[in-house]
């Protein structure tokens, strides 16, 4: 099958407005794969402004969260109307620091799904286990009952916008990648979870990107497995040689 491929950066709270602008404006002139879907993860308060820098580009731009709420009293707070009201076209939801800084839960993850799938904004969807489930041996199941609590309720159509990005989070900003053995044994696992949820199609259908200090030195490795269909990337995107490198490793 024959999956989209696809380079997410995630800044996270990093950068200033002006080194967001030419961050992205450095990554959009760089050399890079054109069967490749480039997607930068911006803060929001500098958003409006990188979609400006790459209009007419190739390159897309994501919110790292947004709101369950469709608009109101939530002081602080983004919707999925004002997330698409700039253009930007992609949503980072259930990133682990959201998970385990802000209490997000299976349940409220699953309400922030259908919200920017009723926006028809694509969410990236993350999961991934703890160091100690790791250490348990107990990661498939773990993993497996986070897209069940998040995933089940929605519909083929919006299963198809979906894509899904495993981030054990041993492995997040800490160095420590997981083995191209262990990205592929999970991502085939959440596959055939996903088909054994929906069906044939839709498992064969969704990318399924690993998430994990992914960087240029071990990109194509990662990219190289069969199930492994990109990268959500952290620190490595906010230098954009590096990004561009990790854009070029398929
Ligand atoms: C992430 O933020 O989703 C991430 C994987 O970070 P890093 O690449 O820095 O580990």
């Amino acid at each position: 099958m024959n999956r989209l491929k696809i380079a997410a950066g995630n800044w996270k709270m990093n950068t200033t407005l002006n080194e967001a602008v030419q961050l992205a404006k450095d990554y959009k002139n760089g050399s890079r794969a054109n069967n490749v879907i480039s997607i930068l993860g911006v803060p929001f308060p500098f958003m409006h402004a990188v979609l400006a820098e790459l209009e007419g580009s190739d390159v897309h731009v994501a919110a790292q969260n947004c709101s369950e709420h469709d608009k109101g009293a939530f002081t602080g707070e983004t919707s999925v109307s004002m997330i698409k009201s700039i253009g930007a076209n992609y949503i980072i939801i259930g990133h682990s620091e959201r998970r385990e800084y802000f209490g997000e839960s299976d349940a409220l993850l699953a309400a922030k799904l259908t919200k920017c799938l009723e926006a028809g904004l694509t969410p990236i969807f993350c999961c991934g286990e703890p160091l100690q489930v790791r250490k348990a041996g107990t990661q498939v199941d773990y993993v497996k009952s986070q897209l069940k609590n998040a995933l089940s309720h929605l519909s083929t159509p919006d299963l198809e916008k979906l894509i899904i990005a495993y981030e054990p989070i041993w492995a997040i900003g800490t160095g420590e990648t997981a083995t191209p053995q262990q990205a592929q044994d999970m991502h085939k696992a959440l596959r055939e979870y996903l088909e054994e949820l929906f069906s044939i199609e839709i498992a064969s259908h969704i990318p399924i990107l690993y998430g994990g200090s992914v960087k240029p030195a071990n990109a194509k490795e990662l990219f190289a497995c069969e199930d492994v269909d990109g990268g959500l990337v952290g620190g490595a995107s906010l230098k954009a040689d590096s990004f561009l490198a990790i854009n070029n490793s398929f």
